[in-house]
């Protein structure tokens, strides 16, 4: 997160982060794991993106903010990234970036500032070029694919219609991938049409019950973009 705050700092808005982290602790609440220390925030970048690291750390970018028409959409995409976190899908990544210098055990001891002196800086070291290559290369796409599931299921469990991960898919496979706001995002992640497919033939129709749940609400009108 700090690899990510370094080169976009959060936007200097204290309503929109509050009203981010309000959205962001309520889903993770109907969580696997409610106990984590969870922090939610927006960046200050024009990029289309979102990140999730280990330990309940979870930033969207500006540039997608801006792109939400619905606090259903954004509860999307905080339940996508709450899921990455939940199943670990970033330190998987992380060991298989760096050949075993990165450990579950060794991100846990840092994020608990369980290690110190020299190992620490070690550890620091590891953890940024696993980071860095993680930023660059993404997760898999079945990887992907998942906390797209997960994120709707949980998204679900919150009150919110789930199928706002849809119609804000479309809303960025609307965005010409010629646009260098969506150059990172594109190279990382499976395509959203393919990803609505996959949603299409593993959920369906399946989560109907849900899809009168909250779709938008007064707050998300009341912040400023
Ligand atoms: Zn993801």
């Amino acid at each position: 997160m700090a690899t990510l705050l370094g080169a976009a700092p959060l936007v200097k808005d204290a309503a929109l982060q509050r009203y981010v982290n309000q959205v962001g602790t309520w889903i993770a609440a109907q969580s696997a794991q409610p106990q984590l220390n969870w922090h939610f925030g927006v960046i200050d970048s024009p990029n289309i993106n979102a990140f999730a690291a280990p330990g309940g750390y979870v930033l969207i970018t500006r540039g997608l903010w801006n792109q939400l028409r619905s606090e259903a959409e954004l509860a999307a995409i905080l339940a996508h990234e709450i899921s990455h976190v939940i199943n670990k899908d970033q330190i998987e990544a992380m060991k298989n970036t760096n050949r075993g210098a990165i450990t579950e055990e060794l991100i846990t001891a840092v994020l608990n500032y369980k290690v110190q002196g020299e190992r620490l800086d070690l550890a620091k070291k590891a953890t940024k070029a696993a980071t860095e290559g993680l930023y660059i290369k993404g997760l898999s796409k079945d990887t992907e694919y998942a906390a797209d599931l997960n994120g709707m299921l949980l998204a679900a469990r919150a009150g919110y219609n789930p199928y706002a991960m849809v119609s804000m898919l479309q809303t960025l496979g609307n965005v010409s991938p010629s646009d260098s706001a969506v150059a990172l995002f594109f190279s990382t992640h499976p395509s959203p049409q393919d990803r609505i497919d996959q949603i299409d033939s593993k959920i369906g129709d399946q989560l109907e019950a849900y899809a009168n749940g909250v779709d938008n609400t007064a707050r998300f009108s009341k912040i400023a973009r």
